[in-house]
């Protein structure tokens, strides 16, 4: 067996797991081994059985007098047993769990850890976690046992079990593979040691020593690979500099047929762009800006400056939605000015879609500065596929044979969403074209350093005038009727549209989710009779997807019901509501996400938050949505409401990107950068850490 084994290979049990283990991020041996805890249950007291008081969370380690079955009076199982230590007997149930029989049988030692009880007048111990004990170890009792992040059908005493085993069979493979001067000058615990101690640690500080260790390996070596990177970026000078005040009258003329002006924020970041694309060095800049700060309209403007240089632009979104509504705006902002945009969406041949939505007002129109074969209207004319100057889509501009002829410049939308590979790709397609990637993620700039190497970073911190705050509210179950009436009536009186996202059930646009989706359609239907509904999923074809869209946008459709996959980046400015169900399966950063699909325009917008949730935990948390209105401060607070356990079943995009280090440890993020910075030079010295920082690199995501 080796570390590296996909855990298909390891075993029946794992197989049938894989894809619950991969969703934990658990995809070779090793992973399970950098699952790591988050927190500890302090079960290592050991009491006697004489001293224990009632209200305590306690261990006692004693023999089995006696286990058995009983029924109860309502025919439910209950588990009974009497344990000894020596100094006493105490008496043990559990409901329900009738397997205990099968591995706990009289006589055998065991060790029990939980709460004592007070019933029939005397102490008990209710429910307790148990193990045998062999060899006088314990994994889940008597000891600081870790509590992992878990999901559906994968438990943290299961995969304790695992590590331990995994543990016991590979400890001795564990190599080091820092310089060894490192972990005497940081003064490090050593490799091997550290991964036992943060599973099963002898104490705290043990366990805090543990993560400390691993939490600089990983900034150390994200930081390593991150100087990679950027050395190559730097060796890279062979791009295309775009003139730029040769061509400002056109980009003034641009700007003059906007119907609004520019935000300074958006002033600033156009002035950082264009200083880049001067450069034959090809910029690398991120563009960070809340949801609806205007970063389309940004990327529409260095592209109009790459097709004004005769070059061309590829516009990348992560869903075809998205792609399709990009098609649509950069359409309207640019075609007027003799720009020929085209779509690509998933595997289908290229071909353009038009929107009789979109009125080109005709003073904007200028006549194009080149002329193509194949004009926008044309439609069924043969497309020769280097003939666009901007070409929009999803990944399917990468793995589809899109040709280009000179492509000058990449966007990328909502780039947490692709991987770092994909975002590679994409460029492969030019010579050193730039590349300008965008996100509503909100990351501190040190961070985003930290994570992108030797990119830049432009934010867009001020929204556009006029925009009001979207009011929001968390509904209680009973006002539900009263939620639909007051919706129906804005919609009626105020002409205004409405989103109803659907329940979330699945990470992944499946069958479920789907099916889920379009019954509540239905039921919704009969809630408002008197309204045109439409359903947005993934798994529509394009086609209806984009008469979905279209007729949505021309106000054809009151209603679109959705999934809440489909959410990033759409832009409807006449919706002014957003009802979302089963709030409390999102983050609070997706809400607020989804919460930006409204308020986009200048009327006062609504956002409803329903629950069925009762937990008041839950409750204050939500309710926190009604009061904060900064993704960033949703997203921090979010961490700190929930535990990190706690994120399972919800929606999250992505995986967590840091999985021990904290980014809030400014001190550590330095000193590894700062060494790494010195070891990235003589890396060659360190074959074995060099293959750490390969392996880093090929499976670097991103963090959202
Ligand atoms: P995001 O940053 O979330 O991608 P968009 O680019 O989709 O936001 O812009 C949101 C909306 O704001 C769009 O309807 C866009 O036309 C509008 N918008 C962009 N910039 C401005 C501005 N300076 N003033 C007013 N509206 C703007
Ligand atoms: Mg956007």
């Amino acid at each position: 067996m080796s570390l590296q084994m996909s855990v298909r290979e390891v075993s029946k049990t794992y197989k049938m797991y894989a894809g619950r283990l991969e969703k934990l991020g658990i995809i070779k041996l090793e992973d399970f081994l950098l699952h790591i805890p988050f927190r500890y249950e302090d079960y290592s007291v050991i009491s006697k059985i004489n001293q224990l008081s009632q209200g305590e969370t306690v261990t006692v380690q004693g023999n089995v007098v006696d286990i058995k079955n009983e029924f109860t009076r309502r025919f439910k199982k209950l588990q009974k047993a009497k344990i000894s230590d020596g100094t006493g007997t105490i008496d043990v149930i559990w409901f329900n769990q009738p397997f205990i029989l099968n591995t706990v049988k009289r006589g055998d030692k065991v060790s029990l850890s939980g709460k004592v009880g007070f019933f029939g007048n005397k102490l008990i111990l209710e429910s307790p976690d148990y193990e045998v004990v062999i060899q006088n170890r314990t994994i889940h009792t008597g000891r600081l046992v870790p509590i992992y992040p878990e999901t559906r059908g994968i438990s943290s005493k299961w995969l304790r079990r695992q590590v331990y085993k995994i543990l016991n069979e590979e400890k001795q493979n564990l190599n080091e593979y820092l310089p060894e001067r490192l972990i005497r000058d940081e003064s490090l615990m050593d490799y091997a040691r550290a991964i036992e101690q943060i599973h099963f640690p002898d104490s705290i500080d043990n366990a805090n020593k543990a993560r400390r260790r691993l939490s600089f390996d990983e900034l150390f070596l994200l930081h390593l690979s991150t100087e990679k990177v950027k050395q190559e970026w730097d060796n890279v000078s062979s791009g295309q500099g775009f003139l730029i005040s040769k061509y400002d009258n056109d980009i003034k003329a641009f700007l003059g047929s906007l119907p609004f002006e520019l935000t300074n924020a958006q002033k600033r970041t156009v002035e950082e762009i264009f200083e880049d694309l001067k450069s034959k060095k090809p910029m690398n800049r991120l563009l960070e800006g809340e949801v609806g700060s205007g970063k389309t309209v940004v990327a529409a403007i260095a592209m109009y400056l790459a097709y004004l240089n005769g070059y061309q632009s590829a516009l990348m979104a992560p869903t075809e939605i998205l792609a399709q509504q990009h098609y649509q705006t950069i359409q309207k902002l640019l075609g007027p000015f003799g720009v020929h945009i085209q779509l690509f969406t998933s595997g289908e041949k290229p071909r353009e879609i038009h929107d009789s939505g979109y009125k080109i007002k005709e003073k904007n129109h200028k006549p194009a500065r080149r002329s193509y074969a194949s004009s926008v209207a044309g439609g069924s004319s043969i497309i020769n596929r280097k003939s666009f100057n901007i070409a929009v889509g999803t990944h399917s501009l990468i793995y589809n044979k899109v040709e280009f002829k000179n492509l000058g410049l990449v966007v990328i939308d909502e780039q947490q969403r692709f991987g770092v590979e994909q975002r590679a790709l994409i460029r492969e397609k030019g010579n050193n074209p730039h590349l300008l990637t965008m996100t509503a993620t909100p990351i501190p700039r040190t961070i985003a350093l930290t994570i992108y190497g030797n990119l830049d970073l432009s934010m867009l911190d001020e929204m556009p005038k006029g925009r009001k705050i979207v009011k929001t509210w968390l509904v209680p179950p009973e006002k539900r009727k009263g939620a639909y009436e007051w919706i129906e009536k804005e919609i009626s009186q105020n002409k205004t549209q409405a989103f109803i996202i659907c329940p979330f059930i699945e990470e992944s646009e499946s069958m479920v989710t789907v099916k889920a989706a379009t019954k509540e359609f239905e039921k919704l239907k009969e809630v408002f009779p008197k309204l045109k509904l439409g359903i947005l999923h993934g798994k529509l074809k394009s086609t209806e997807k984009e008469k979905v869209l279209k007729d949505f946008r021309n106000n054809r459709i009151n209603i679109l019901v959705a999934t809440p996959v489909v959410e990033v980046g759409i832009d409807f400015p006449n919706a002014t509501i957003i009802m979302i169900e089963a709030s409390e399966r999102f983050g609070l950063a997706q809400l607020h996400q989804l919460r930006g699909r409204v308020g986009r325009g200048d009327k006062q917008s609504y956002c409803l938050l329903f629950t069925e949730s009762l937990n008041e935990n839950t409750l204050r948390r939500l309710k926190s949505m009604e009061s904060i209105y900064i993704g960033a401060e949703l997203a921090e607070l979010d961490l700190k409401l929930r535990g990190p356990g706690e994120l399972q079943g919800t929606m999250q995009h992505g995986r967590d990107f840091l999985k021990i280090a904290r980014f809030s440890d400014v001190p550590l993020i330095e000193s590894t950068k700062a060494a790494a910075k010195i070891i990235f030079n003589e890396l060659d010295k360190y074959p074995a850490l060099k293959e750490k920082v390969l392996e880093v690199n090929s499976k670097k995501i991103s963090p959202d």
